[in-house]
């Protein structure tokens, strides 16, 4: 008598959203619509089970099953638990490497606004308003270079609080990175992010000639902007910026990007993001406000907040059915990350101490500007480099230690895991229910971006999304592809 042996499956899970069943294999990242042969098969829970096998065949014939479960195979649906590598992986410090390609300089820490959700301290991070000098900055130019290793390509983002009150130190930077790149034959892309509401046109040109990247921080239709965004005495700035950013429409015909927050009270997705799209901006990136503010969103907004992005899953497939873009951030980046040809898995939430850095108004080095006001993870300072002792631990105990959340959330391997910064941002050590409702944000958006994927590819959009059908990938797999180990569970389940 031939002896059962339980069959080594992956973890996968399926849920139905929008009258579309998905299977998605959590540790081996890819996902189909549901059928009720792969389902059956998945629901194996021994690798010699004739009789279960037999059913099968007679229901869907012998060809069918076949097929469908070399599919299987071929997609890692029976490789076993990745559980330990999941860990091995994440906690291993091999990668080491302390060579950096992008550095983000606060050269402001001050702000002329007084926005209802600021996580620095309107830019001074829990210490004096003060700016960057040009000593500082021109050391941190130098740092990236010496540091940047094999890096071609560099990244010089100025921060603050609001970069542009300490413009001056912006025009005299800004050549000296461009006298570094011809001396090391590299690149670097400039930019920053700003309020816009010291945005004048001399600025505009002045970035415009010297290919400066400019990102617009903007909450959407007045009313909503003038609450989240005001000035201290509480006047709205929204007018003010309007008028700024003509002249920038005017004359950068790529478009601009824009940055979006919805608050507590203000989840009003849609609005905001067609108002901004109105408005002439190329793109809009939308998150919600975190941490321990009144304005930050809670668990009671989770409802709204999930109904708004159905809607924008709506209006992404309508703009893509007629060939248009649907710029609208996290989305439309989650739907790209999530095309199935391109589906693999992510070990990081971010590349926060790993190429990495913030530069604070005096050298210190930080893994992110987030860490900057409470002062955690120093890294070192552009004078005497980053210190290896500390940049390890930060690597291996803070970015590749899953925590307790993560190592079991059916998203792990696409989203990489949180943002480093977030347990502090809430007062606690771990993700845990003070938070956790903004995860179920991101596995939401992701189920959106399976689904949206899914409904293009039946709809054959061949130019953004190759034709896809289940039923022929099932009969095109040469068994010759598969390595011993997915033979052994094919011949055992047969
Ligand atoms: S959604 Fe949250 S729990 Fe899941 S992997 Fe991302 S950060 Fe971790
Ligand atoms: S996700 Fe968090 S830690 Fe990573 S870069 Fe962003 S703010 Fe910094």
């Amino acid at each position: 008598m031939i002896k059962s042996f339980p069959l080594a499956r992956s973890q996968y899970k399926i849920f139905k959203h929008e009258g579309v069943e998905v299977i998605y294999n959590i540790e081996f990242p890819y996902y189909t619509r549901s059928l009720p042969l792969l389902k059956e098969l998945l629901s194996f829970r021994l690798i010699n089970n004739k009789s279960q096998l037999n059913e099968l065949k007679s229901n869907y014939g012998e060809k069918k099953v076949q097929n469908a479960m070399n599919w299987l195979v071929k997609k890692n649906f029976f490789k076993g638990s990745n559980e330990k590598d999941y860990n091995e992986i994440t906690t291993s410090d091999r990668e080491y490497d302390q060579n950096i390609h992008t550095i983000v300089l606060s050269i402001s820490h001050d702000c002329n606004l007084a926005c209802s959700y600021c996580y620095a301290d309107r830019g001074r991070y829990g210490g004096q308003k003060g700016f960057c000098s040009f000593h500082t900055a021109k050391a941190t130019v130098d740092f990236l270079f010496e540091n940047s290793g094999e890096h071609e390509k560099l990244k010089f983002f100025f921060f603050g609080g609001e970069p542009l009150l300490n413009f001056s130190l912006v025009q005299k930077v800004v050549p000296y990175i461009r006298k570094k790149e011809r001396e090391y034959g590299k690149h670097v892309r400039i930019g920053f992010t700003t309020n816009a509401t010291i945005l004048t046109k001399k600025i505009i040109d002045f970035c415009n000639d010297n290919d400066i990247y400019i990102h617009v921080s903007i909450d959407g239709p007045k009313h909503i902007h003038d609450i989240n965004r005001p000035f201290p005495n509480k006047i709205g700035s929204f007018d003010l910026i309007k008028k700024n950013l003509q002249y920038l429409f005017e004359t950068r015909p790529k478009g601009v990007s824009s940055r979006a927050t919805f608050t507590h009270g203000n989840i009003h997705l849609i609005k905001s993001i067609q108002s901004i799209l109105e408005m002439g901006f190329a793109s809009v990136y939308i998150g919600p406000a975190s941490g321990l503010h009144e304005s930050s969103i809670r668990q009671e907004d989770l409802g709204t907040v999930m109904n708004q992005y159905n809607s924008l899953m709506q209006m992404y497939i309508e703009k893509k059915k007629n060939n248009e873009r649907f710029p609208v951030n996290p989305l439309d980046l989650k739907v790209k990350q999530c095309n199935r040809r391109r589906l693999k898995a992510r070990l990081y939430g971010c590349g926060a101490g790993r190429g990495y850095v913030a530069v604070t108004k005096d050298g210190d080095i930080f893994p992110c500007k987030k860490c900057i006001e409470s002062g955690y993870f120093r890294l070192g300072d552009i004078y005497d480099g980053i210190s290896e002792e500390m940049h390890k631990y930060f690597l291996t105990n803070i970015v590749t230690k899953p925590t307790k959340e993560c190592s079991s959330c059916w998203v792990r391997f696409l989203c990489g895991g949180s943002c480093i910064m977030r347990p502090l941002e809430y007062g606690v050590m771990d993700i845990d229910k003070s938070y956790n409702f903004l995860c179920e944000i991101t596995k939401y958006i992701y189920k959106l971006a399976m689904i949206i994927n899914i409904k293009l590819e039946e709809m054959h959009m061949a130019t953004l999304w190759p034709r896809f059908k289940l039923e022929r990938d099932l009969t095109r797999i040469p068994e010759e592809e598969f390595s011993k180990n997915w033979k052994y569970n094919l011949i055992h389940i047969y």
